[in-house]
């Protein structure tokens, strides 16, 4: 008997929107993957740039009674048409998608489910865009949507989370294909077939689910800006790129706002023990970040931000007041950035959206909302040198709290201020060398 040797575990490339922005940049993913054919490659395509949120002023827009579709279809055409590719390609997908907002603006409304539907249109068109581009430069690709696949999510709607049963389908389904899948991120499908998405930047998070699935070699994150950094380099112009980070580390920092990959999306690294790399589309010999169980060797490993956050407090706090506020939460599949009791009161801070106030609303307890306020976490250092160095540079903190692992501390301020103390924190953890001790 022969054994047939086993099939070496397979590379995922993820590209996102700013990859595929217009024909140069489409190009350049067209490139990567041919310089890593020999790897079997496996591709997750994001919606073009801007066009998810174009799809979902489209949606909206229906219900309203309007028609506002064009430039969607013009920004694809013209993408087409840069590549030297059919322009009439996606002519079946834009006659779908007409005939959907069609019945949303015959009824005035728009579901969740419809808006799903006409999100996935993004990532099922750049799929199809990726796929043709490398059948023209003479590799075999096939578009697959996610859906079809295998990945099946809970329904719901604009959050859905992907069962875990999905893993083994997806694991066979991939194998059937030759050539390069370029698969769509963000999409899923309920039990039910209909479509549904993985929240706004779920694209890395499918990525990491199908490397997870496959038992694949490694994820890698194609971006514009290669690497995981200390900061925000718009907010911190000393911020610096972290060459290695641990899942634990990595997760933290997605988890307080570092928007470089999706908050969930380091999970299924983490269970499975693949790697991740954050590498950069525009110089792709440059090793970026790499996530996997070794950690930073660092200390402090960096600073993540929210740029915009709600602090609610609920008075008087009870057993009751928290019940309840935990029963909005559940209700709202919201989990908050932070809750704790102080001075009699229930003090709960999540992202900036209204749906908690509004839930809160006839709650009977009094309820008072600060908005306008930003958090920033120094993820992996805890040291009082941080609280003292906010005091030196005039940051009016106004809630602080631990949290991890590694050891985090959290700050929350008004969002005017979150530039003066991402870089009093970036200078205190990661500038100022810790003078030796003095001799004695
Ligand atoms: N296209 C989706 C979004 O813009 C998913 C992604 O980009 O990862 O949110
Ligand atoms: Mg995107």
């Amino acid at each position: 008997m022969t054994l047939l040797p086993r099939p070496a575990p397979r590379p995922v490339h993820k590209f996102g929107g700013a990859s595929l922005t217009d024909g140069p940049a489409a190009r350049r993913v067209g490139e990567l993957l041919n310089a890593r054919v020999a790897d079997c490659p496996v591709a997750v395509v994001s919606a073009v740039e801007g066009v998810t949120s174009a799809l979902d002023r489209v949606a909206h827009a229906a219900a309203e009674g309007r028609d506002e579709l064009g430039p969607v279809r013009v920004r694809h055409r013209s993408l087409l048409a840069q590549l030297e590719l059919d322009p009439e390609m996606l002519n079946r997908h834009f006659a779908e998608l007409a005939t959907i907002l069609g019945a949303i603006r015959s009824r005035g409304a728009l579901a969740a489910h419809e808006r799903d539907h006409v999100l996935s249109f993004g990532e099922r068109a750049s799929a199809r865009i990726v796929a043709a581009h490398l059948n023209a430069r003479g590799l075999r690709a096939v578009p697959i949507d996610a859906y079809d696949l295998g990945l099946q999510s809970d329904s719901n709607h604009g959050r859905a989370k992907v069962l875990s049963q999905s893993a083994e389908r997806v694991r066979s389904a991939l194998a059937r294909f030759d050539g390069i899948p370029v698969i769509t991120g963000f999409l899923a499908a309920d039990a039910h077939g209909r479509l549904t998405t993985l929240g706004r930047n779920g694209s890395d998070l499918s990525a990491t689910l199908i490397g997870e699935a496959i038992g694949a070699r490694e994820v890698c994150f194609w971006k514009e800006v290669g690497g995981v950094m200390t900061a925000d380099p718009k907010l911190v112009p000393n911020a610096r790129t972290l060459r290695a980070l641990s899942y634990e580390e990595a997760g933290e920092l997605t988890r307080h706002g570092a928007g470089v990959l999706h908050a969930e999306s380091v999970q299924p690294l983490a269970r499975s023990g693949i790697p991740g790399r954050v590498l950069c589309v525009r110089n792709p010999v440059d090793a970026g970040t790499l996530v996997s169980s070794t950690g930073s060797g660092a200390e402090a490993v960096g600073i993540a931000c929210r740029r915009s956050v709600l602090l609610v407090r609920i008075a008087p706090e009870s057993a009751e007041t928290r019940a309840q506020v935990h029963g909005a939460l559940a209700r709202l599949a919201l989990e908050p950035l932070h809750i704790a009791s102080a001075a009699g009161e229930l003090l709960v801070v999540t992202s900036s959206s209204e749906e908690l106030p509004r839930e809160l609303v006839g709650l009977g307890a009094r309820v008072t909302i600060e908005r306008e306020l930003a958090s920033v976490a120094t993820v992996g250092s805890e040291s009082p040198v941080l609280d003292a160095a906010l005091h030196a540079a005039g940051v009016d903190v106004r809630a602080r709290w631990r949290a991890g692992p590694p050891a985090t501390r959290v700050h929350l301020l008004p969002a005017a201020q979150l530039a003066l103390a991402a870089r009093a924190l970036h200078a205190a953890a990661f500038e100022i060398a810790v003078p030796p001790e003095p001799a004695r």
